[in-house]
C-alpha cells in the first residue's frame, strides 16, 4: 500500500541519515585520535615582498598526515573540527607548532621572518584564546610582530561588535591581523574602518584572471588603492604565473604568495627554500 510504500521510504531515508551521521562520528573519532597521535603537521608557504622579492615569512597552513602516508588537506577535516569544536585544540596545536618552528629558525640564524596562522570563528570567540596566545609566545620567545593571525573576511564581519573586541585584545598583544581570502565575503567599508587589521589578503579568485579579465584587474587594482588608503598592506593569494606577479607588482601589491614562488612546503624544505631561494635563474617577479 501507499501507507508502507512511504514508512519503506522513511525507513531508505532514516538509513541514509544513519550512515552520514555515522560516518561523521567516525572521522571525528579519528580527528580525535589524530591530535593524540600526533599525526597533524603543518606545511609552510612563503610569502615573497614587492619589490624586492625578499621572502618576508610564511604561513603555516594544516595537513593530515595518515599512518598509510596519506596526506589530507584541511579543506577536508577543517569544516567537521569547527562544528565539533574540536578545531579549538587542533587550532592551539597549530599556532604552538608554528610558533616553535620559527623559534628553530631563528635558533639558525633565520631571522626577521614572520609566521601566520589561521583562525576560525569559534578560536576568536573562545576567551581562552589570549591566554592561548600569551602561552605559545613565552614558550618560543618570538617577538609578537612576528606573528600574524589570518581571519576570513566573512569571519570577521560575523559579529561586528564582539570581533572588533577580540581582534582588540589581539592587537595589544602587539600581534599583526590579515583579512582573509578579501573580496569573497560581504565586507561593510565602514565596518573594515572600524577593524584594527594591518593587512588584506586578496582572494585568489581575482588573481587567476587579472590579466585577461578586466573586471578581475579593476578589483585588483582598487582593492590595493583602497588598502594602502586606509593604511593597510596587501598580500596576493594564489599568484601561480610570472605574468600575474608582474601585474601585481604594476599595482604595487605588497607581498606576494603563490605555487609561482611555492606551495607550502614541509618544514625541512621552507628551511631549504629561506637559504637558497627557488633558485631557478628566473625572475620572481
Ligand atoms: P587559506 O588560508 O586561504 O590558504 C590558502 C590556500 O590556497 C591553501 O590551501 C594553499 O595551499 C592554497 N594555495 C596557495 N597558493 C596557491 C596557488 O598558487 N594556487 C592554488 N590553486 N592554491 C594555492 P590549503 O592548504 O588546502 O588550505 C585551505 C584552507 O584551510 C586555508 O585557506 C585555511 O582557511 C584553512 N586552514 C589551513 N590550515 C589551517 C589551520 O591551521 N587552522 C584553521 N582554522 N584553518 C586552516
Ligand atoms: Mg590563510
Ligand atoms: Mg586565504
Ligand atoms: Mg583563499
Amino acid at each position: 500500500s501507499a501507507k508502507s510504500a512511504g514508512r519503506d521510504g522513511y525507513r531508505f531515508f532514516d538509513a541514509a541519515m544513519t550512515e552520514a551521521a555515522d560516518e561523521r562520528l567516525r572521522l571525528e573519532a579519528d580527528l580525535r585520535q589524530a591530535l593524540k597521535r600526533g599525526e597533524f603537521v603543518l606545511h609552510f608557504q612563503p610569502k615573497i615582498a614587492s619589490p624586492s622579492k625578499r621572502v618576508v615569512g610564511f604561513e603555516a597552513l594544516i595537513r593530515w598526515l595518515r599512518p598509510d602516508g596519506t596526506l589530507i588537506a584541511p579543506g577536508r577535516f577543517i569544516p567537521l573540527a569547527e562544528e565539533t569544536g574540536l578545531i579549538g585544540a587542533i587550532g592551539e596545536w597549530a599556532m604552538h607548532t608554528a610558533c616553535q618552528t620559527l623559534r628553530r629558525w631563528r635558533e639558525a640564524g633565520l631571522c626577521n621572518l614572520s609566521m601566520s596562522v589561521n583562525l576560525s570563528a569559534r578560536q576568536l570567540r573562545n576567551p581562552a584564546l589570549i591566554v592561548q596566545v600569551k602561552r605559545a609566545l613565552a614558550e618560543s620567545g618570538i617577538p609578537p610582530g612576528l606573528l600574524e593571525f589570518e581571519i576570513t573576511e566573512s569571519v570577521a564581519m560575523e559579529d561586528p561588535s564582539r570581533t572588533i573586541g577580540s581582534l582588540r585584545a589581539l592587537k595589544a598583544l602587539g600581534l599583526v591581523l590579515s583579512i582573509d581570502d578579501f573580496g569573497t565575503g560581504y565586507s561593510s567599508l565602514a565596518y573594515l574602518k572600524l577593524l584594527p587589521i594591518d593587512r588584506l589578503k586578496l582572494d585568489r579568485t581575482f588573481v587567476t584572471d587579472i590579466e585577461t579579465d578586466p573586471n578581475d584587474a579593476a578589483i585588483c587594482a582598487a582593492t590595493i588603492r583602497l588598502a594602502h588608503t586606509l593604511g593597510l598592506s596587501v598580500v596576493a593569494e594564489g599568484v601561480e604565473t610570472q605574468a600575474q606577479a608582474a601585474y601585481l607588482a604594476g599595482l604595487e601589491c605588497d607581498e606576494m604568495q603563490g605555487y609561482y614562488y611555492a606551495r607550502p612546503l614541509p618544514e625541512a624544505e621552507a628551511r631549504h627554500f629561506i637559504v637558497h631561494g627557488l633558485n631557478c635563474g628566473e625572475p620572481m617577479i
